[in-house]
């Protein structure tokens, strides 16, 4: 069962806003700025991007991960093929390199959506508060 809290309504879904770079707020393509880069604001709805903080979380994650499936792919094609090195150069620095900023673009998408969908922010001491 889904169950759509009110901040989710009218959202795009998480995994085409992702992929798309979707603003989490309206839905229009104006997440980023550049390729892994987001704007500023969004220039639909004016939701202000600077407040959300990503970090580096996704690159440290992302850069084992894709280092292991390149490490994994160069041994199966070295086994079984045996090419000359230049085929391993050719074929696996443009595919790292493709791999780690699309899936980098497609995490901190997904990190900033997530963000604003749950109202996430740094903790906070409340010096209000009853004691
Ligand atoms: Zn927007």
């Amino acid at each position: 069962m889904l169950i759509e809290t009110d901040n989710e309504k009218g959202q795009p879904e998480l995994l085409p806003a992702a992929l798309f770079g979707l603003c989490p707020n309206c839905g229009q393509k104006t997440l980023f700025a550049e390729y892994t880069k987001f704007s500023d604001s969004c220039r639909a709805c004016g939701l202000d991007y600077t407040k959300f903080n990503v970090g580096d979380g996704p690159a440290a994650f992302l850069t084992l991960i894709v280092g292991g499936a390149i490490l994994a792919l160069a041994l199966i094609v070295e086994l079984n093929f045996y090419p000359p090195m230049w085929v391993h150069a050719l074929l696996w620095f443009p595919l790292t390199i493709v791999a780690v900023v699309g899936s980098l673009r497609v995490s901190k998408a997904a990190l900033l959506i997530l963000e604003h969908r749950n109202q996430a922010h740094e903790g906070s001491i409340d010096d209000e508060a009853p004691k």
